[in-house]
């Protein structure tokens, strides 16, 4: 495995192995590797003969007053990770490299980047399709794999991979989860033990709402209320949002009918949490 820095090695290694016919996975990261990066791997290894992993904290979808400068960075642990996970390449840019001081250019999808963490994070979805279209730009790949963790994120990818004809297929893996269903994060690493066992209860209160929604309840506000409630029993949290929306297009829903995603954001203490389910009736 070789971990690069520069674009244009990069993209000299790609014309190599696209002329040799080869098919490329793509799995951008900010790197802080765990389970659910490495389900991303495991998926385009399966399904390309080459993948390539970008590792790359990028600091134009944090806000001023963000976790940018403390976002947890280990290249040492990341690269044996990728490396025992069958990654080719570790694409890892400088900040530089991405946006040198003359840089100008962003891309920003519309609504769905409003709602949901676009409320409370504005600023923040510009910068991830930002990154991630430079990114598509440089890697070229037949297929990116992106997790479901990030459902918003996934929404709102697609849409700027359909509306400017992007020539890659963007694949979606399931969320994975620590041992008593906490979705992993990078950001897990902040909690204090305290707050780590308090934020359980965000999975619990999901499941319990895609239970009730088995048995009959249909009333979105009830179920809102439900979660809410559920999370305000525990110590530390502080709920951002709960919210159920359409599950293709984040708009919010009354009743529960189709596919709906029920997604929030929860901090404890100064780490702000991230979980849904998708339910389908
Ligand atoms: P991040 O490094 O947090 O920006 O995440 C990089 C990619 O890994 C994104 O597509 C995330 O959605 C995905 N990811 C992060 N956590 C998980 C998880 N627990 N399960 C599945 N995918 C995940």
């Amino acid at each position: 495995m070789r971990v690069i820095e520069k674009i244009s090695d990069l993209k000299a290694v790609i014309r190599s192995q696209k002329l040799s016919g080869k098919i490329i996975g793509f799995v951008p990261t900010m790197g802080y590797l765990h389970e659910g990066h490495i389900s991303l791997v495991k998926a385009s290894k399966d399904e390309n003969d080459f993948t390539i992993m970008s590792i790359f904290v990028n600091p134009t979808q944090f806000g001023p007053n963000e976790d940018f400068e403390k976002y947890p960075r280990d290249m040492a642990r990341d690269s044996k990770m990728a490396e025992e996970a069958g990654v080719d390449i570790i694409f890892a840019p400088t900040r530089e490299e991405m946006y040198p001081d003359s840089y100008k250019t962003y891309i920003e999808v519309e609504d769905i980047t409003g709602v949901l963490c676009g409320k409370t994070r504005p600023g923040h979805f510009k910068g991830v399709t930002t990154v991630v279209a430079k990114l598509f730009n440089i890697v070229e790949p037949d297929k990116a794999y992106f997790g479901q963790k990030d459902a918003q994120q996934v929404i709102v990818i697609k849409k700027m991979v359909r509306d400017l004809n992007m020539n890659l297929e963007v694949v979606i893996c399931p969320i994975i989860r620590e041992y008593d269903g906490l979705a992993m994060s990078s950001r897990n690493s902040y909690l204090s033990t305290g707050e780590r066992k308090a934020a359980v209860i965000l999975s619990k209160s999901l499941f319990e709402a895609k239970e009730l929604i088995k048995n009959g309840e249909r009333d979105a506000s009830k179920l809102i209320k439900y979660i809410s409630e559920r999370i305000s029993t525990v110590d530390f949290a502080e709920i951002d949002y709960v919210e159920i929306t359409d599950a293709e297009n984040l708009e919010e829903v009354e009743m529960i009918n189709g596919k709906v995603l029920i997604a929030l954001a929860v901090r404890f203490g100064k780490t702000r949490l991230i979980d849904n389910v998708v339910v389908e009736v």
